[in-house]
């Protein structure tokens, strides 16, 4: 059915990440294009915007975080509503899935991946053992890690994981005082960090350099990062290794820069050493109370049936002594109440965005980003995996008459539920006293991360 009506569609979309701005976009610019007039009301849990933009990508990667000057432009546009600390859950002061759908065309759920995958091994929980989720949110200034306090009087920390994540940890421990002082790095860690004992970061991967999971560009700041020596095992990355033309561009380029670590050696002087150790899978964590010192079984690699190249315990150990053993093997989503959940995956079931019950079926539902496809790629990625369900967003609306929507009404009854709500110009009041902290002292801006503090700032 054609819709000719003039009345708008309204959208909610929940999760103010990459994705859900990308879906925002898309869905504004579905009435220039020709299809239905969208206007979009974004929500999310945190009083500020922009998901792991602000509260994920490493503050000494300033650049990365600029991207969010394309979602101020999003957030500015005729018909784009946002509402911090509206958080949609089954609490007393949360709004539902039902009540949303009550009052909106369609939801567009982009509340990312909000938990860690665990390692399920022995003294995991041990104090002193800390998933990267939470120590990436501590130094981010995520409200919900502010008093994590991560033991950092040891010399040496243990990360676990070979993708980006893990990197950014480890630099995070190892950036010298004064570069960690120029970047957006919540105070609380900066001062945390700055007096920090841990001298060396072992990044730990299950599979081979082949199979690691870096990017390149991260990779090669390593060297220009003033004290820090980057310390490879030349018969793990060995002359030569990066020669195979089957393997990737990318592949090649990591494992030229691996094995030019490797070649250069440790230099003694440096105050600070990243050290590559792979084919190692952590076993247990042990400990009197804390962490003290973590197992790691050491692997070979076999290639399966499905050309999979797989770790295999070799059933040789090292114990190695550390206070911290930071866990980056990856985030994972979080069921969302009444939603459809795949347990294996950490995602909500979906066909190309359109989130699907168990008999396939879908209604006004959609996801974007993380929640989507689960947490892989760059931020960019959300971009074309948000516009790929919007196209379904908006081809589903044109075919149907929107609902009654008085978006005051909406505006009331949102602001009788959550009384702390923060709309779009207390985000502005937050975010300009933000940057103004922080131009005395030439960093991008100094995070508020008290709630109550967030608020009152907003109000106005
Ligand atoms: C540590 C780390 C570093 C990264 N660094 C880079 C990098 O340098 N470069 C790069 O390109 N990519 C990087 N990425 C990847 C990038 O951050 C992701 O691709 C992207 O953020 C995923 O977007 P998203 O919108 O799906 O999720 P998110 O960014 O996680 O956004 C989800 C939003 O939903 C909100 N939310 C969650 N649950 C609810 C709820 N129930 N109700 C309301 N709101 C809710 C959250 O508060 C959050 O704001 C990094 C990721 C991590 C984890």
């Amino acid at each position: 059915m054609e819709n000719h009506t003039t009345r708008p569609h309204h959208v909610a979309v929940v999760g103010s990440g990459p994705a859900g701005f990308y879906a925002a976009a898309s869905l504004l610019d579905a009435g220039a294009a020709g299809g239905p007039d969208v206007r979009v009301d974004m929500f999310d849990r945190l009083a500020t915007p922009w998901g792991l933009v602000r509260a994920g990508v490493a503050p000494d990667h300033p650049k990365i975080k600029s991207v969010s000057s394309q979602y101020d432009k999003t957030a500015a546009r005729e018909g784009f509503r946002f509402f911090g600390l509206v958080t949609l859950g089954a609490g007393p002061t949360d709004v539902t899935r039902e009540e949303l759908l009550e009052r909106y065309d369609a939801i567009v759920y982009a509340v990312g991946s909000q938990t860690e995958r665990r390692l399920g091994i022995p003294g995991e929980d041990l104090p002193g053992s800390v998933a990267s989720v939470d120590f990436v949110g501590w130094y981010n200034g995520h409200p919900d890690f502010v008093h994590l306090e991560p033991p950092l009087d040891s010399e040496r920390a243990v990360v676990i994981g070979a993708g980006n994540v893990a990197l950014d940890v480890a630099r995070m421990l190892l950036l010298p005082e004064a570069d960690l002082r120029a970047t957006d790095t919540a105070d609380h860690a900066v001062e945390a960090l700055a007096a920090s004992s841990v001298r060396e970061a072992l990044v730990c991967g299950r599979r081979g350099p082949i199979e690691a999971s870096f990017t390149t560009t991260e990779l090669r700041e390593l060297a220009d990062i003033d004290d820090l020596t980057v310390v490879v095992d030349p018969e793990q990355v060995p002359a030569g290794i990066a020669d195979d033309p089957a393997l990737s561009k990318g592949t090649r380029r990591n494992l030229e820069i691996l094995r030019r670590f490797a070649e250069q050696g440790p230099d003694a002087a440096a105050r600070h050493r990243m050290a590559f150790r792979f084919l190692r899978s952590p076993v247990e964590i042990r400990g009197d109370g804390r962490v003290e010192e973590i197992v790691l079984g050491i692997n070979r690699l076999e290639t399966g049936e499905d050309g999979r190249v797989r770790a295999v315990d070799t059933g040789e150990r090292e114990t190695v002594a550390t206070g911290l053993v930071l866990r980056a093997v990856g985030y994972r989503g979080v069921e969302l109440p009444g939603l459809p959940f795949d347990e294996a995956s950490g995602t909500v079931p979906n066909t190309e965005g359109r989130v699907t019950d168990r008999d396939g079926d879908h209604g006004r539902e959609y996801v974007v980003g993380w929640i989507k496809r689960g947490p892989t790629g760059i931020i960019g990625t959300n971009k074309k995996d948000a516009n790929e369900t919007v196209r379904h967003v908006v081809a589903d609306l044109a075919a149907r008459e929107p609902r009654e929507h008085s978006p005051d009404e909406v505006e009331a009854w949102l602001r009788e539920r959550c009384p702390d709500l923060v709309d779009q110009e207390g985000w502005a009041a937050i975010d300009a006293h933000e940057r103004g902290r922080g131009e005395p002292s030439g960093r991008p801006r100094v995070k508020v991360v008290d709630r109550d503090e967030l608020v009152k700032l907003s109000r106005p």
